[in-house]
């Protein structure tokens, strides 16, 4: 038996890195994926094909996180089509990286938008359907930045810790109906969002990583994957980080 079989998954902003792989894993899991990302494009075709070819339904969605509007939209559709969500990986995120004497508004408010306020729409427009259900699996990728900063992401840092305290408070909010929210920490994985850093940056990273290497988007999807799946049962409210020890340094 497949750890995902008769559920249904949907993932934000996944038409490539981390969430693609959540996608991919979950779908060989036996899930039903639908997933999300601002427009539909070669990556998002080729998703679909290759989530399809492994036997499940897919369907991609061009839709903005952080429009409340859209996400109700998406939630009508899912509804619609689907009849249920039994998983909701909330993975959108960007980053506008500068020191807080650089920073413009701008950047600030788009970070929180993007990545804090996309996980508010998200649950708010399926907490209804997985309340009805009395069941569902709620992840959140926060960040090892959110847990303990990082110089010069300050927007960044303050999105996926605040990503941390919804979490928490969803999972009291919601248990008693049967759903579970949490969070995964990732630390430096190998994206194209870390493969913009220099080499002196990447090089003064590896040597705090007590595993010596960057993660891999697959290691931080089977994080997702026990945490979606009903091996998780009993598991709410918590932030597991998924960082090779890079946050216990
Ligand atoms: P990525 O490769 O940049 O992928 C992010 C995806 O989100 C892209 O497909 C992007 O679409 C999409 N997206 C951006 N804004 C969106 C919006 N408003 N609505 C819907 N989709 C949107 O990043 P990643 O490294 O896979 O990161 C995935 C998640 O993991 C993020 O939340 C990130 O903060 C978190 N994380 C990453 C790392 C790391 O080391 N990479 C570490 C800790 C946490 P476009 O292609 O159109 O831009």
């Amino acid at each position: 038996m497949k750890l995902l079989e008769n559920k249904t998954a949907l993932i934000t902003g996944a038409s490539r890195g981390i969430g693609r792989s959540h996608a991919l894993l979950f779908a060989e899991e036996g899930a039903n994926i639908i997933f999300t990302d601002l427009k539909q494009n070669e990556q998002s075709d080729a998703l679909v094909a290759e989530l399809r070819a492994k036997g499940v339904r897919a369907d991609f969605l061009a839709s903005n996180a952080s429009d409340f509007a859209q996400a109700q939209e998406v939630a009508a559709w899912v509804a619609e089509n689907y009849g249920r969500l039994d998983i909701l990986v909330n993975n959108a995120g960007i980053t506008r990286d500068q020191l807080i004497l650089r920073m413009s508004v701008d950047d600030w408010n788009l970070v929180l938008e993007v990545n804090l306020r996309s996980v508010f729409n998200y649950t708010k427009a399926f907490a209804p359907m997985m309340m009805k259900q009395r069941s569902g699996s709620i992840v959140n990728i926060s960040s090892i930045v959110g847990l303990n900063g990082n110089a010069g992401q300050c927007n960044y840092a303050a999105s996926k810790a605040g990503i941390i305290g919804f979490t928490r408070s969803i999972a009291k909010e919601l248990g008693s109906r049967g759903i579970r929210c949490n969070a995964v920490a990732p630390g430096f994985i190998e994206t194209p969002m870390t493969q913009q850093l220099t080499p002196e940056v990447r090089k003064e990273w590896m040597n705090q990583i007590p595993l010596r290497r960057g993660g891999l988007d697959t290691d931080v999807a089977h994080v997702s994957l026990f945490l979606a799946s009903d091996l998780a049962g009993y598991v709410t409210g918590q932030v597991i980080s998924c960082d090779g020890g890079l946050a216990i340094n």
